[in-house]
């Protein structure tokens, strides 16, 4: 996550201070304000793909084994529910269909809040080179949840989908 290095409002160097018993970094020199640091919304698909399959990222700059779920920050003045149908169309060229929302889960590491859905899509993919560096296709019953971010959100949609 970069950080500002500069007051956005009048461009004086910030300094880290305590503000509401957090240490925040402050223009305290100026104008007075705060960079608050706030988790960033974000929304992830969990893509189910014809046949009792998914597809899974990875994303330009990850290492070679590391494949994730679709996901993107919102536009603004967007509906969660039309960005995640948005990214997947972006990056994989599906037009997905939204089954439902899986709720909202914390990467506190990335400073993200992530909005997980279940979405449905089928059909040919064209995958976005500029933002993608491959994807592929799994078998449900093979996907292996990783311990942080979406992870979280394909671990709980496993676990409803076992118990039906
Ligand atoms: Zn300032």
């Amino acid at each position: 996550m970069p950080t500002f290095n500069f007051c956005p409002q009048c461009a004086s160097p910030l300094e880290v201070a305590p503000v509401q018993n957090h240490s925040r970094l402050v223009c305290a020199a100026r104008c007075g304000f705060v960079h608050w640091d706030n988790p960033i919304p974000v929304v992830a698909a969990i893509v189910e793909y014809e046949n009792d399959t998914l597809i899974l990222i990875q994303n330009k700059g990850w290492p070679a084994e590391w494949f994730g779920l679709v996901s993107g920050f919102l536009e603004k003045g967007e509906n969660p529910d039309e960005a995640v149908l948005r990214e997947v169309k972006e990056e994989l060229g599906l037009d997905a269909q939204l089954i439902e929302s899986l709720g909202v889960f914390s990467f506190n590491q990335r400073n993200e809040l992530i909005l997980a859905y279940h979405v449905k899509a089928s059909g040919p993919i064209v995958m976005d080179p500029n933002e993608l560096e491959a994807y592929k296709i799994i078998p449900i019953h093979e996907a292996r949840p990783w311990p942080f971010g979406t992870g979280i959100a394909l671990k709980k949609w496993l676990k409803k989908r076992k118990e039906g």
